[in-house]
Order: structure tokens, then C-alpha cells, then sequence
């Protein structure tokens, strides 16, 4: 590691965020500075953003920026070109990112997307810190993952290793942004519980307030929540019997729902497993909005 520490920038379709961390603690963030990322205005604002992020990193921290940097994006990085795909804020799709900003810092930039930076953060600072193979999962407005191996993401032959949202659930049939029908996303993702709430008679209410009316005794809210669980549990059971990770965690808004970790999900998904017993951990994120830039930072060690 360089002298200077870790550092990090999380790219988001929002907002950019970048962190230095403790050289002497690595899991400590010295500074974080936030910006606007300015999409709209297109590819080069983006790019020139990011590196007037990073000047300003130094003048924060006192550093010279270090010789490499991790980057965390949306999207799916192709492993061959360094350029994005299916990435939300579309302006930097099928564009060189990794080489623009390689150029544009002076500097060695390791790229990962936002599920494999959580992932890799909470694996090493966090919930799952100390487990050998680790499934984070993203499950929010959409539902992504990564996979992290004895500290390392596993990025796969096309980038796409632990992207478990689109898998097929069997006997679901609602069509996906993706082009096919019945995804892990059109399932689980907070907004298609709330579809799923509003089809069987209830209000079109947000996932929070459902979860509320659940507890409160709603015929609607209980049955979302049932569906939720036990969904959950035939999609994760098709990943443990792959990949059979010691620890998975759950991120993103739906995985503030406290039913995915109680007993009777762990029932839900031992009755699609290969083995009579699960005892993989099943975790609740320990670094909350600060993964994803944590994750870039760690990419970089
Ligand atoms: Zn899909």
C-alpha cells in the first residue's frame, strides 16, 4: 500500500463520493468529499468531475494521490475493455472509463461495480469480515451481488459473477427491463413487492409502510411479506447450492426488512437446498451508506 492509504471514489448516478482512508487504520476513512455527478451533462463533465474530486482529495488529506485508485460504478464492467454496460446513468455505457480516468488522474485506476464494492467492504470491514467466500446482495430498487473470495471480488469471464437478479424464479412470468420474464428483480425489488401489495388489493403504499401494515394485522401487507420470504427463499437457495457461501449479506432497502433473517426464512430456503441443513451466516450490513466508497478504497489495495 502506498503511504498515502487507500482511496476510493464511489460513482453513482447522483452523486460522487470519495474517500481517503487511514493509512494506519485502514478500515478508518481520514477525509470524504461529495459532489453532484452532473450525468446529464454527459461522459467528459463525468470524468473531468471525478478527477477534480481527487485534486481536491489531496489539498483535504495533505497526500499525493497514491499510484492506484479504486473506483466503484454502476453497470457491469466489461472484464476486456474496462468500459461500462447496463450501467443506469447511461452516458457512460460502451465507454472506455477505466482508460479516460487512467489518463485523466496519472494514476493506476482498479474498477469494481457498486454490489462487488459492497461486498468486498462488508467482507473486509464489516458484517462478514473474516469469512472466506462471501455473497453480498443488493436488493433495493433493483437487485444486484457480488462475490467475494478470501478478500478478492471474483468478477467472472463477463463480469457479471454473482449478478443473481436475473436469474429465472419458477412460475413467475412478469417481464423484466432486462427483455426476458420472471427475474429474481420482478420479484424481489422493493418496487415489485409494492406491485405485488397494490395486485392483491392493497394501498400503493412504499415497502416501509407495508411492512408496518403487516405488523398491524393487513391481510395484503402479511401475504407481500409471505411472498417475500418465501421467493427469497427459493432464489437464494439456487445461488447457496452454486456458489455455497460461508456468509451472505444483505443490502439495500428491502434487506431492512428484518423477516429475511429469522428462522422461518432459513426454513424457506433450506426447502429448495441440497442439504438437510443450512448453516450459512444470513447478515445484516455493518457499514450502512459508506460501503460502497469503502469497497472502491479496498479495491485498491
Ligand atoms: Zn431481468
Amino acid at each position: 500500500m502506498d503511504s498515502s492509504g487507500l482511496w476510493g471514489i464511489d460513482l453513482g448516478g447522483t452523486k460522487i463520493e470519495g474517500v481517503v482512508m487511514n493509512p494506519m487504520n485502514p478500515g478508518e476513512p481520514l477525509h470524504r468529499l461529495r459532489r453532484e455527478t452532473g450525468a446529464s451533462l454527459g461522459y467528459d463533465h463525468v470524468v473531468s468531475g471525478i478527477a477534480a474530486l481527487v485534486a481536491d482529495l489531496e489539498r483535504a488529506s495533505g497526500f499525493k494521490r497514491p499510484s492506484r485508485i479504486g473506483i466503484g460504478t454502476p453497470g457491469v464492467i466489461d472484464p476486456d475493455t474496462g468500459g461500462l454496460k447496463n450501467s443506469n446513468t447511461v452516458c457512460l455505457n460502451n465507454r472506455p472509463l477505466r482508460a479516460d480516468l487512467e489518463a485523466a488522474l496519472g494514476c493506476e485506476v482498479a474498477m469494481a461495480n457498486d454490489a462487488n464494492c459492497f461486498a468486498l467492504a462488508e467482507a473486509t470491514w464489516g458484517a462478514a469480515r473474516g469469512e472466506g467466500v462471501v455473497m453480498g446482495l443488493i436488493l433495493g430498487t433493483g437487485v444486484g451481488g457480488g462475490i467475494v473470495v478470501d478478500g478478492r471480488v471474483l468478477n467472472g469471464l463477463h463480469g457479471i459473477a454473482g449478478e443473481w437478479g436475473h436469474n429465472p424464479i419458477p412460475g413467475e412470468s412478469h417481464p423484466c427491463y432486462c427483455g426476458r420474464r420472471g427475474c429474481v428483480e420482478t420479484v424481489l425489488a422493493g418496487p415489485s413487492l409494492e406491485r405485488h401489495h397494490r395486485e392483491l388489493g392493497g394501498e400503493a403504499v412504499r415497502l416501509p409502510v407495508i411492512v408496518e401494515r403487516a405488523a398491524a394485522g393487513s391481510p395484503p401487507a402479511i401475504q407481500t411479506l409471505a411472498c417475500l420470504r418465501e421467493k427469497f427463499g427459493v432464489a437464494i437457495a439456487a445461488v447457496i447450492n452454486i456458489l455455497d457461501p460461508h456468509a451472505i449479506v444483505i443490502g439495500g432497502g428491502v434487506g431492512n426488512i428484518s423477516l429475511l433473517y429469522d428462522a422461518e426464512t432459513r426454513a424457506a430456503i433450506c426447502k429448495h437446498l441440497f442439504n438437510a441443513e443450512l448453516h450459512t451466516r444470513i447478515l445484516k450490513p455493518a457499514l450502512g451508506d459508506s460501503a460502497g466508497v469503502f469497497g472502491a478504497a479496498r479495491l485498491a489495495a
